[in-house]
């Protein structure tokens, strides 16, 4: 048979590799090769399977010739991925009148029967295709039961149950393989990323019985536990069982080890245990992976059927990857690369127990990830309330807009009917690591009288505890179990070897001190972006905001300003200390004054009587700042060149803060970054301004120190011009969010609408502004960062937009030669981790 690859005995030397004939055979091979107790096996290629599927078997009596006369075989399948899947295995095959007859002599009848009986409703079920509820109606395992059997099996099939060892082995490998190639199976492996064409190996083993005299049974151990990853020997042993049968709900399977709640194998029959737990040792080391054993005991002789890498947990798989490497069983690089970036996500937040039951009342999207729990509330205000009665809150909106960020600080949670991937909830979510689930389409919310009405018609009202899954998208009913994130030794161990192996930065948007705090507990490398006008949203400042939106000349609106500095000031000194001298980018005010006027009746009265105005002096004035384009109007650098008081200001707090923070602390060299800009002549014009407030502070405190001014690209012709404006910055960062809205001509606010039919109808592969256009979008990107690096070599480029955590975004601009990415606190450990593996 040596000679014949598409049936090969599994020995040390055979050639057999995961490609031709899949994992669990490979996996076989090694356990093999460490000597391990392995029953005999024979591997069938994937051609042989194929071959097999289009009826032609392979010799079978030469598969035979490998095994002990009178020998009980089994087949299991061996895809190229265990995670594929396959079609079930069928045991004990070579069971017919004359081997039980003989097993009852060596057994005992009982076993005897039992395994007889197994194997006729295995074989009917897989083979002869019954339904296996016809079995349901036979009670028991006795030979009565055995007899039912065969006889409903003679009366479905018309024919007699196949007594031929070799005729029942082409019959389980012909029904093998033609179930790997039906439809369904292909779509569903498929759909866990397997090629449409991915091949089956199968093997053939020896059964190691685990039914019979002396102490029998057959179950699983591994040496950590699956949800943490600690050390740990769990699993389970059923006596007089075969298979995976320990493992079944209804078994009553035995401890492994000794536990006070029953017997366990490790009393039972310590030599087995003592061997496991060196083979499993041993398969670790060896196969440099937690292994999850398969044994059978047979009259107290110990056999290992199979090794299958441990099912773990996000959290277990970091830090399983870790303990590898503490060990130096593999390399720091390997433990890298053996975490998926975004299974991070899961230890850094709250996450619904992975066997939790979901009472699911709707979908949207999952606009920023961890789960949380709590009563409904439908206003930013009642949100607060509920925050100071201690009580968690799920904050309800149409769609969130600044004036909702306090009640967002004091929810668990938000989710909105609107809103896409970089809507204001879902950015703001990101930002303050907050589970938000946005554009919930198949709730019907009805914010004026307090309900949502769930898809399948329940109505939920002003108190109801909610969950939302912010990972998922999902909305539940109540308070499903949770795991708490785990941001333990383990995930900062992995993170110092992350941050030593990148070869790109790593920074955070950050604009609050709490948000600086939380981007350097990550290990950010600096604030790549901090959006200063979340700051006039604080109590105290919007009232003086809007005072300064109110004004009539120049003079009374740098009053205002005036009374503004101090807590900009403020703002800076917190955000410099915090950082101790890593870089701090700060991007100057961008939205459109209207944002920061009330929008309702009641607010504008309120508005009316804190300025002493009449109301409408206050209607005319917000009517006259509304906008038919908002996000294309007066925003951004054209109010610094319309309003310039606006940056003068927020250049002076910026210096202040500077001398400030450098006196005590590590010397701040500040970046100054412009939004918006479509011309030279705007960074001309705000540079000449900036500048002159440097010397006039420096003049004024007799304070030396320098600062970096830059732009943000996010137009399309700041991208198309970069060349020209290149010269007047020591940096330009990409603002991929107005970047992918300028040039799709998409309403970053409003696509969300239609966004998953054009996804689902091909229009767009994936959402751009959740996954970046690399081919449109990106081609704009990589002209610009030419067109810059050649007029200005020594230009920093970085990319600050929602996608500059995404692992797929990282890779492109690492290629494009970026300095560093910038991206929520709460995604940087997925950054670093994703910039890692694209260095090693
Ligand atoms: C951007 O446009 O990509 C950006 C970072 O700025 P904002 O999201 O604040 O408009
Ligand atoms: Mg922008």
């Amino acid at each position: 048979m040596q000679n014949n690859p598409d049936t090969t005995l599994v020995t040390q030397t055979a050639p057999i590799t995961a490609e031709t004939h899949g994992g669990r055979a490979k996996c076989l091979q090694r356990l093999v090769r460490l000597n391990l107790p392995v029953p005999a096996t024979v591997a069938l290629s994937f051609g042989a399977v194929h071959n097999i599927a289009s009826g032609h078997l392979p010799d079978i009596p030469s598969i035979l010739a490998e095994f002990p006369p009178h020998a009980l075989l089994c087949v299991r399948p061996s895809s190229q991925d265990p995670d594929w899947g396959g079609p079930g295995a069928v045991l004990n095959i070579g069971m017919n009148h004359d081997r039980h007859a003989e097993l009852c002599e060596t057994l005992g009848t009982q076993a005897a029967t039992k395994i007889f009986l197994r194997f006729v409703q295995g074989y009917a079920v897989h083979v002869a295709r019954l339904d296996p509820d016809m079995f349901d109606a036979i009670d028991g395992e006795g030979a009565e039961a055995l007899n039912a059997t065969l006889s409903a099996y003679e009366q479905e099939t018309e024919e007699p149950f196949p007594e031929d060892i070799a005729t029942q082995l082409a019959g389980v490998l012909k029904s093998m393989a033609r179930a790997w190639e039906g439809t369904s199976a292909r779509l569903l492996r498929m759909a866990k990323g397997a090629p449409a064409d991915a091949g089956l190996g199968l093997v053939v083993q020896q059964m190691a019985l685990g039914v019979g005299r002396g102490e029998c049974g057959s179950g699983v151990l591994q040496l950590v536990e699956s949800e943490t990853g600690l050390e740990q020997i769990t699993g389970r042993y059923l006596r007089q069982s075969q298979g995976r049968d320990a493992l079944s709900p209804h078994a009553e399977s035995i401890f492994i080890t000794r536990d006070p709640r029953g017997p366990s194998l490790e009393e039972l029959v310590p030599e087995c245990f003592d061997q496991l737990k060196a083979h499993a040792a041993l398969m670790r080391a060896r196969l440099r992976e937690e292994m999850q054993v398969e044994f059978a005991i047979d009259n107290g002789s110990l056999h290992i059927l199979d090794g299958v890498r441990v099912t773990r947990s996000s959290r277990a798989a970091v830090r399983i990857a870790v303990q590898l490497a503490r060990d130096g069983i593999i390399t720091r690089e390997e433990a890298l690369m053996r975490v998926e970036p975004r299974a991070l996500n899961e230890l850094l937040h709250r996450q619904i127990a992975t066997d939790a039951p979901r009472d699911v009342l709707g979908h949207g999207i999952a606009a920023s990830p961890g789960a949380a729990t709590g009563r409904l509330v439908f206003s930013a205000t009642e949100a607060q309330a509920s925050a100071a009665r201690s009580e968690p809150c799920i904050l309800v909106r149409r769609e969130t807009s600044p004036e909702d960020i306090r009640g967002m600080h004091a929810a668990k949670g938000v989710m909105t009917e609107r809103g896409g991937i970089t809507s204001h909830a879902a950015v703001i979510g990101r930002g303050i690591g907050l589970p938000c689930v946005v554009g919930i389409s198949d709730m019907k919310f009805q914010i004026i009288n307090k309900t949502i009405q769930a898809s399948d018609g329940r109505t939920l009202r002003e108190g109801d505890i909610v969950t939302i899954d912010g990972t998922s998208g999902q909305v539940l009913l109540g308070a499903p179990d949770m795991h708490e994130a785990a941001l333990d030794d383990a995930f900062q161990e992995l993170m110092d070897w992350a941050s030593a192996a990148s070869d790109i930065g790593v920074r955070a948007n950050a604009d609050t001190p709490a948000d600086a705090q939380t981007a350097r507990n990550f290990n950010a490398q600096g604030i790549g972006l901090c959006r200063t006008e979340h700051m006039f949203f604080e109590p105290g400042r919007l009232t003086v905001m809007r005072e300064m939106i109110f004004a009539d000349s120049s003079n009374d609106r740098r009053a205002s300003l005036e009374r503004l500095l101090p807590m900009q000031r403020d703002d800076f000194t917190q955000l410099f200390r915090i950082m101790q001298g890593q870089p701090v980018c700060i991007r100057l005010f961008d939205p459109p004054l209207h944002e920061f006027l009330p929008t309702s009746r009641s607010g504008q009265r309120e508005l009316a009587e804190a300025l002493d105005l009449p109301l409408s002096t206050v209607t005319r004035r917000v009517d006259s700042l509304m906008e038919y384009n908002p996000m294309l109007g007066m925003r951004g650098v054209r109010l610094g060149i319309t309003v310039p008081e606006i940056y003068e200001m927020q250049a002076r707090a910026i210096f202040e803060a500077t001398i400030d923070a450098s006196k005590d602390g590590e010397s701040v060299v500040p970046e100054i970054m412009i939004p918006l800009v479509s011309a030279k002549r705007e960074v001309e014009l705000v540079r000449a301004r900036v500048d002159g407030i440097a010397a006039a502070v420096r003049n004024e405190r007799g304070a030396a120190f320098d600062y970096r001014l830059g732009v943000m690209v996010e137009t399309p012709r700041a991208a198309l011009r970069a060349a020209e404006i290149a010269p007047y910055c020591a940096f330009m960062s990409f603002g991929t969010n107005d970047l992918t809205q300028m040039t799709y001509g998409l309403s970053r606010d409003d696509a969300g609408r239609f966004m998953s039919t054009y996804v689902k109808q091909g229009v767009f592969p994936e959402d751009p502004f959740h996954t970046l256009d690399v081919d449109g979008v990106g081609e704009l990107m990589q002209m610009a960062a030419e067109r810059g690096r050649g007029a200005q070599p020594n230009i920093v480029l970085s990319i600050c937009g929602e996608h500059g955590g995404n692992p797929e975004s990282i890779a492109f601009v690492r290629q494009a030669g970026f300095d560093y990415v910038s991206c929520s606190p709460f995604r940087v450990p997925v950054a670093r981790l994703a910039a890692a593996q694209l260095a090693i």
